[in-house]
């Protein structure tokens, strides 16, 4: 079973991180089998957030008896010192814990650093004093954001999307985190359900320049689970064949791309940016009866509707042209219907 430290935590995890983002969308009961058979199986890394609804609470009620066997990181979305610790305060409850290992701000759109006016780096030394979380990370999807992170020295972690789709840019982002020693945590490393085969995606954070990558995958149902399971007794190779596989998908989604995170929205015309501005790929990548329901041509049709307020394109962290890129997508959904 492989482990990797995450930088200058010291925190040694086991190379399957539990991304808890998706147990949202599952019942409790099944949460908490999930979560366990998991934390039976070697898995000691577990990763929610505030905004996740009810993602803390069901992790809580399945780990809480063994809270000092385990790594937990959350993230607050606060803007401020008093929000702060409002999240981290029910954190705490939700999570039935009295400590945090690894507390993140949520993809902020700047770096926070002490004296920023926001008091939102003053109030996690705080919080690190109490001993109500141990470290101090930070999540982002803006690359200018991660590097001033990284290079700022004020943050032990970095999570960031990072799958082999990654550009050269961003390799270049893992690399520094490895010089800096600041624990690199990989999220999307499926690249929000494009990459399909969990093989290559494991292979590929086992090469040993990844060896520091901890990648947290999003998981859901038990199969996902046992699939990354079955690759801490037997890592599967990054071969002939899985290198194919890579080449394939990184010709097939090369250059600009919407990575379904949603930071877009809301939208005011009510268009579900995240998976209308990719359905093109969803349509050729996944069996493509369930994007052709009439549910979907509805939600698709309301690109008819937009407003071309531009707030999408501001707020994208890839620096896309959505409302182009929707309309892109909405004339090939139309040929396939
Ligand atoms: S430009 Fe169109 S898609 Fe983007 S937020 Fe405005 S209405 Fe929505
Ligand atoms: S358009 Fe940009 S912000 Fe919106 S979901 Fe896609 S990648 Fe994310």
């Amino acid at each position: 079973m492989e482990h990797v430290v995450l930088g200058k935590t010291g925190l040694k995890v086991n190379k399957n991180g539990f991304g808890a983002l998706p147990i949202q969308r599952i019942s409790k009961e099944d949460a908490v089998v999930l979560l366990q058979k998991a934390f039976q199986n070697g898995i000691n890394y577990f990763d929610t957030a505030r905004a996740y609804s009810d993602s803390e609470e069901k992790m809580g009620a399945a780990l809480h008896e063994v809270r000092d066997q385990i790594i937990i990181s959350t993230k607050t979305a606060a803007q401020n010192g008093k929000d702060f610790w409002k999240d981290l305060e029910m954190s705490l409850e939700k999570l039935q814990t009295d400590y945090i290992d690894l507390y993140q701000f949520h993809n902020p759109s700047f770096c926070p650093k002490p004296g920023d006016g926001s008091g939102l780096y003053e109030a996690a030394l705080e919080a690190k004093e109490q001993g109500k979380i141990r470290h101090i990370g930070i999540t982002n999807h803006r690359i200018a954001v991660a590097k001033e992170a990284v290079l700022s020295g004020l943050y032990e972690t970095l999570q960031f999307p990072f799958s082999y789709l990654a550009s050269e840019e961003e390799v270049e982002l893992v690399e520094l985190c490895r010089q800096k020693e600041v624990g690199f945590i990989a999220m999307k490393g499926l690249a929000g359900g494009l990459i399909h085969n969990s093989a290559s995606a494991y292979a590929f954070m086992c090469q040993p320049q990844f060896a520091h990558v901890e990648p947290i995958w999003g998981i859901q149902r038990e199969w996902e689970l046992d699939e990354f399971l079955s690759y801490q007794e037997q890592a599967p190779e990054l071969n002939e064949a899985l290198l194919a596989e890579i080449q394939k998908d990184k010709d097939q989604l090369a250059g600009e791309f919407c990575r379904g995170c949603g930071y877009c929205m809301p939208c005011p015309a009510g268009i579900e940016i995240n998976n209308c501005a990719r359905m093109s790929l969803m349509l050729r990548r996944a069996p493509q009866e369930a994007w052709l329901s009439e549910e979907w041509q509805e939600k698709m049709k309301k690109i008819e509707n937009c407003l071309h307020c531009g707030n999408c394109m501001k707020k994208c962290p890839y620096g896309l042209n959505t409302p182009e890129l929707l309309k892109r997508n909405y004339e090939d959904y139309k040929t396939f219907l």
